[in-house]
């Protein structure tokens, strides 16, 4: 485990415009996606979950159908799937997740958010978009008063958040299952549940799970 020791942080909006436009080739694909689906969601997606929580996950950004498509994070794509069941398995969330913003599952102790709040084309967005939606991400970490541990799904959501907390990467590598110090904050590594990652064996469910099960032994 690495301790490195963090800047501190500067609060501004949490949430960007539904038509945020700081990202120009973003708000385009968008707009894009609008005209192509009307009836989805197709705006920069909010953080899921109680602003108290003392766990905060970082993915990467939404997925075109899945978080893009129903507006709440990880929600109808297969990264949710296993991101959901491991949270009602260590009682981070209550109910069933049906994949839909309405079926009433609740977060507990808890919050999901994203290092970009807009679909990026390819689900790859460029540094300059991750660098120009970090104040979105410093400000939701630097307005969760409890906050305690924060999951990193994979190296962008990694890197943009040291990044956020006013810290170098090369003080906190990224490596799966690897746990940083941060000052008041315990940072936690993991690969990202993607499809991807888990039909190629890089992430395993059990190698998913134990990272949070570290997490639950030491929130308590
Ligand atoms: S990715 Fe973030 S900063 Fe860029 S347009 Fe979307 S909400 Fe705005």
């Amino acid at each position: 485990m690495t301790t490195i020791s963090t800047t501190s942080l500067l609060p501004a909006s949490t949430e960007p415009d539904r038509n945020c436009p700081l990202c120009p080739r973003l708000a385009e694909f968008r707009a894009e996606a609008r005209a192509k689906q009307p009836g989805w969601f197709n705006s920069p997606v909010d953080s899921f979950g109680d602003a108290e929580a003392r766990l905060l996950i970082v993915g990467l950004a939404p997925g075109l159908q899945g978080a893009n498509r129903t507006g709440r994070p990880f929600t109808g794509d297969y990264a949710g799937d296993l991101l959901y069941a491991t949270l009602l398995e260590f009682g981070f969330a209550e109910g069933v997740y049906e994949a839909r913003p309405d079926d009433g599952l609740r977060l507990v102790d808890c919050r999901i958010s994203n290092a970009v709040r807009c679909v990026p084309p390819q689900n790859k967005p460029l540094p300059i978009e991750i660098n120009t939606c970090r104040k979105f991400l410093a400000a939701t970490i630097a307005t969760m008063p409890r906050l305690r541990a924060i999951v990193l799904l994979g190296r962008i959501a990694h890197e943009s958040t040291v990044k956020a907390l006013g810290l170098r990467n090369a003080a906190a590598p990224f490596a799966h299952a690897a746990v940083h110090e941060a000052g008041n904050f315990r940072l936690y590594d993991s690969y990202h549940c993607s499809r991807y990652n888990t039909n190629t064996g890089v992430l395993t469910p059990k190698m998913f799970r134990d990272v949070f099960a570290q997490v639950r032994k030491d929130l308590g």
